[in-house]
């Protein structure tokens, strides 16, 4: 049976609003209505009913046909006495109360709390969500004006607050409290100046740059002849990423972004110990010139503790991985041993050195530095760094969201008859296959006629529902579509010319469609050229909006031909990186480079970067590569 009857929603909306200068905050406008609406708006199907604390303007707020209570403390004006307001009126069992100004909170809070609460059989569930601070590092932060309790905590509160206590969190140590991990922290963000309610307002932060001011900084800036490395940088510049983290499971993590910096909370290893099988000695005490014979008072087995002491003419043998004793520093590998028999191990002069065969605590990971960086894409070797750690759980970016589509009348999708001059789309598999080996989540949204209604409607879908979006067709010089016009219409879009083979056309950009923005990448249409530009523009913005740090390494390898290039443009040649007669790397290029030969990308393992000043190649010369696979 559904718990929504047990709970009655409060919006506590009598706070003095300092920040914002003593307006009232819930009645602001903001994205055409009060914010206490859209509070409201959200609240209202996830209870029984719901009623606002508000101190002033009482009519105002009773307009809204919901009931109104001011405090019943007076001059506090703080949360705890407007929920104490509210328990005192609440007639079912759980109170939920959230502030005026979250316009933004989630659909499942009164579910998710609601589950905690009966689950941990607890008093109040709370949310918690966890967020980046300045300085990279993750915090837990507890919305305590987001709770359900139990309405029969009333006595207790108002015991709390006749003793002269205010504070919420004081509060919490009397009562038992369930935390409910949330991952979107950004439906959770409250509008506490004028300032951030402008900001929002627009979709955008208010100090985000046009498109105009990043490139008014460039000096030749020129969209119908735009070097490749220009391009780069602007879309560099304009791009955002986005905060929301969550908190996984350490195997879902992988090839996730990390959210915050990873600081090894133990040493690794966590003693000194041992690298090989063998005899564990002090290293003052080896032979000089003549063959030492130590008696073995011991053996120290790897995950064992012991307290052996080793004297001078003294060993212990040890395992690999045992606890090195006290004063030992070095280990006799036992297969370097001169003579092992009773009278203990023999040693001849010179096949160890003093400190041979120990590892060092922390050589691996020194308690309190970091052990990975925010930003880096977790890989197996991380996964395994991070278990050494003994961590469960890590924060990770929010997965990226990208919509994508395919313009043009002549398209087909698999499935389709192909009429006469008509092609099958496929574009939009490569791209789907580009951008789930990113790591996004992807939004198919098929083909898209050259037809201006259903481009506008497509672009909106695709703003309103994701982070960016992907599009292939329609932005090449005289195409005989809207796509571009549609695209200008929506946002802050530019169309460029790049200087660069194959792909030249290019749209970049942002569009806003009913509050919500999301990033423009308009790729050309040719097969090639559209995997060329997503991977030297759309992949490295995509990444940046993830959070991630990865740059693309560049390779010099010998071209085993000559190769013909204009200076004053970038080409990217399809090439497969092999090996020489003498076994020597050398990378050579595919037949056509046209920029519908689909094929050659396929028969491709790297692509080989003719830099926009370099001219003709000639057999034997060293070229720029980047290789398509790598091993992790
Ligand atoms: P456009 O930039 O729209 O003029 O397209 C340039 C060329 O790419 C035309 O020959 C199109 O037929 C082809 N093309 C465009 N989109 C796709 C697609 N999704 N799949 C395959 N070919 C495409
Ligand atoms: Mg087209």
């Amino acid at each position: 049976m559904s718990f929504k009857h047990t709970v009655s929603g409060l919006i506590l909306a009598g706070g003095r609003a300092t920040r914002m200068g003593r307006v009232d905050k819930g009645l602001q406008p903001f994205r055409g209505m009060a914010m206490v609406a859209h509070v409201l708006q959200r609240l209202a199907p996830q209870v029984a009913g719901v009623a606002i604390n508000a101190n002033r303007n009482l009519p105002a707020y009773e307009s809204y046909c919901t009931p109104v209570w001011p405090d019943e403390l007076s001059g506090f004006e703080g949360p705890l006495a407007g929920l104490q307001t509210g328990l005192r009126h609440c007639d079912t069992p759980l109170l939920l109360t959230v502030p005026c100004d979250s316009p933004f909170l989630p659909d499942d809070l009164a579910a998710r709390l609601h589950q905690a609460l009966s689950e941990q059989d607890a008093d109040l569930a709370v949310a918690v969500t966890m967020e980046v601070d300045e300085s990279g590092q993750l915090r837990r932060q507890v919305h305590p004006v987001f709770s359900l309790l139990k309405t029969s905590l009333l006595p207790q509160l108002s015991a709390y607050l006749d003793s002269g206590n205010r504070r919420m969190d004081g509060w919490y140590g009397a009562i038992r409290v369930a935390e409910v991990l949330f991952d979107d922290a950004a439906a959770f963000r409250n509008i506490n100046t004028l300032g951030e309610l402008q900001q929002y307002e627009h979709g955008a932060p208010a100090n985000a740059p046009t498109l105009a001011q990043v490139v008014g900084c460039l000096a030749d800036y020129d969209p119908e002849a735009l070097p490749v490395r220009h391009a780069q940088r602007i879309i560099g510049e304009f791009i955002t990423p986005i905060e929301a983290v969550e908190q996984l499971a350490l195997r879902s993590a992988l090839d996730r972004v990390l959210a915050a910096d990873i600081v090894s909370p133990i040493s690794v290893p966590a003693h000194d110990n041992s690298a090989m099988d063998g005899y564990a000695l002090r290293g003052a005490d080896l032979p000089g010139d003549a063959p030492v014979t130590y008696s073995v008072v011991g053996t120290i087995l790897a995950g064992r503790p012991h307290a052996l002491t080793v004297g001078p003419g003294q060993c212990v043998r040890i395992m690999t991985g045992g606890v090195m004793p006290d004063g030992c520093d070095t280990v006799l590998p036992q297969e370097l041993a001169a003579l092992i028999n009773d009278a203990g191990v023999t040693i001849a002069p010179g096949v160890i050195r003093a400190g041979d065969n120990r590892r060092f605590k922390g050589e691996d990971l020194m308690a309190g530095t970091p052990a990975l960086k925010r930003g880096k894409i977790i890989r197996p070797a991380d996964l395994g760094l991070i278990a050494s750690l003994g961590l469960a759980e890590v924060a990770v970016r929010r997965r990226l969201r990208v919509a994508f589509f395919s313009t043009g009348d002549e398209l087909r999708s698999i499935g389709q008859p192909l009429a006469a001059g008509c092609v099958y789309d496929s574009n939009r598999y490569t791209i789907y296959g580009m951008l789930q080996r990113l790591g996004c989540e992807v939004i198919d949204m098929g083909i898209v006629k050259d037809d201006p209604a259903a481009l506008e409607a497509a672009l909106r879908s695709a703003c309103e529902n994701a982070d960016a979006i992907v599009t292939s067709g329609g932005v090449s010089v005289g195409a005989a579509d809207y796509t571009k016009q549609i695209m200008a219409a929506l946002g802050d879009v530019t169309f460029w010319k790049i200087g660069m083979r194959p792909g030249r056309p290019l749209a970049f950009g942002k569009i806003h469609s009913n509050q919500h923005s999301a990033f423009l990448f308009g790729l050309p249409g040719n097969p090639v050229a559209v995997m060329v530009s997503f991977y030297f523009f759309a992949r490295a913005a995509l990444l940046r909006m993830m959070g991630a740090e990865a740059p693309l390494p560049l390779l010099r390898v010998r071209s085993s031909t000559a190769i013909r290039k204009k200076p004053g443009r970038t080409e990217y040649q399809r090439g497969i990186l092999g090996t020489d007669a003498d076994g020597r790397p050398q990378v050579g290029i595919t037949g056509s480079q046209g920029s519908g030969i689909l094929r050659s990308m396929s028969e491709a393992n790297c692509m080989v970067v003719l830099h926009d000043e370099q001219g003709n190649v000639a057999a034997g010369d060293l070229v720029d590569v980047v290789l398509f696979d790598g091993l992790v």
